[in-house]
């Protein structure tokens, strides 16, 4: 027996190329924003989750510096046994307060919240309610809880109470887990509707707002306020690192969850504090989006202009700042990110296995200038133009 028992790793990732499936990070230079560096060429950034501009915004970075300065960079230990700073009560206090829930916690990312809190509240002898376009944390944090899992079709109410119906008496707790603003489709889960079929049938809500936290909702708390279900008891998790423009992730919801997920969430337990850059830059941004109303009110602008001068396309179904441009296969996807990179445009193209279908993805953002939105319908449009010309002249 000579053969290496790493070989199929290569074989492994030649697949991965001959499916159109193969990605690589790009790196980007200077200050994230409107605008990008990326490998010597600037372009028009559509692919960051930056929605407010913050990430680059002088108040955090000043947060950030005079935080390090005076507490250091790192946390330097789990909180329950090295101890935590103000700052992070602060900071949870300050999501509280954003989302009228009596308490928070704070996590090292968003993907650590949902595996954390999920596997907290539901086991071996729960089931989860699951949409089958979650994003992986919730994916994840659910085949780690040991509950089973099931999934019912995107956004499908009639689908979801079939199996309620169908399931729900063999287990003890049950949880339904939804992203509120779709990640990858930019559509809204039906909140409202989903918190009757839970009271109905006895379960939990755990609602992702990850892309919604800054952006939906009058205050900017999220879908749960953009669909009036504030103060209605239920799960709220999302991420410091989206229009927050910082790092980390929480937990929204009653002091008794919090002081459960406190005592019970394996990763909030066992691993290191948020930096103070991070948190300090964390309750600046949430100062920002409680206080500027017209930055979120601008995002709104750009967001309705690029939809309106977009109609006509193949556009997914998006109520969010993430619009996307379907396409019929990786192929096409990936050719068209390229084109528009070449015209001054950044655009991920999103593919299987992230997607079952192909397109690209373009994620407004508050600090786009009107000339820029138009900038990328031109692109667009004088591409997709040249193609149909191709097309019929049978090349
Ligand atoms: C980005 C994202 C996360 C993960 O958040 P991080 O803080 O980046 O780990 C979780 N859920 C959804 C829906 C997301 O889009």
């Amino acid at each position: 027996m000579s053969s290496n028992p790493y070989a199929w790793i290569e074989e492994s990732l030649e697949t991965i190329h001959c499916a159109d499936w193969y990605r690589s990070v790009k790196t980007i230079y200077g200050r994230p924003g409107a605008i990008v560096n990326l490998e010597g060429q600037s372009l028009i950034n559509f692919a960051s989750n930056d929605y407010l501009g913050l990430a680059g915004d002088d108040r955090l970075i000043q947060a950030a510096i005079e935080a390090t300065k005076e507490l250091g960079t790192g946390s330097t230990g789990s909180r329950l046994l090295s101890g935590h700073r103000e700052l992070h009560e602060k900071l949870e206090s300050a999501i509280a307060s954003l989302k009228q829930t009596e308490d928070a916690l704070v996590f090292s990312s968003g993907y650590l919240a949902n595996i954390g809190t999920i596997s907290a509240l539901v086991g071996r002898r729960d089931v989860i309610f699951s949409d089958q376009y979650n994003h992986s944390s919730l994916k994840n944090g659910a085949k780690l809880s040991g509950a089973k899992v099931i999934d019912y079709s995107h956004c499908n109410l009639a689908d979801l109470e079939t199996k309620l119906q169908q399931y729900r008496q063999q287990y003890r707790r049950c949880l339904i887990v939804s992203d509120s603003i779709f990640s990858m489709d930019g559509d809204l889960c039906p909140l409202p509707q989903l918190l009757s079929l839970a009271e109905a049938f006895d379960c939990m809500v755990l609602v992702d707002e990850a892309h919604a936290t800054g952006v939906m909702g009058k205050t900017g708390a999220g879908c749960v306020e953009h669909f009036g279900c504030t103060g209605k008891e239920l799960i709220q998790v999302g991420t410091l690192s989206k229009a927050l423009g910082s790092l980390g992730g929480y937990v929204a919801g009653s002091a008794t969850l919090i002081d459960f997920l406190r005592n019970r969430a394996p990763s909030w337990i066992y691993t290191t504090g948020l930096s103070p850059a991070d948190t300090a830059a964390a309750l600046a941004a949430i100062e920002i989006v409680q206080t500027d109303r017209d930055r979120r009110q601008q995002l709104w602008r750009n967001v309705n202009l690029l939809k309106q001068q977009l109609a006509g396309l193949n556009l997914l179904p998006s109520e969010s700042p993430i619009i996307c441009l379907g396409l019929a296969t990786p192929a096409e996807a990936l050719t068209l990110a390229k084109q528009l990179k070449e015209r001054g445009i950044f655009a991920p193209a999103i593919r299987p296995p992230t997607v079952p279908t192909s397109r690209i993805r373009f994620s407004v953002m508050a600090t786009h200038e009107p000339n820029q939105i138009q900038q990328l319908v031109i692109s667009i449009t004088s591409i997709l133009a040249e193609d149909d010309k191709r097309w019929k002249s049978g090349e």
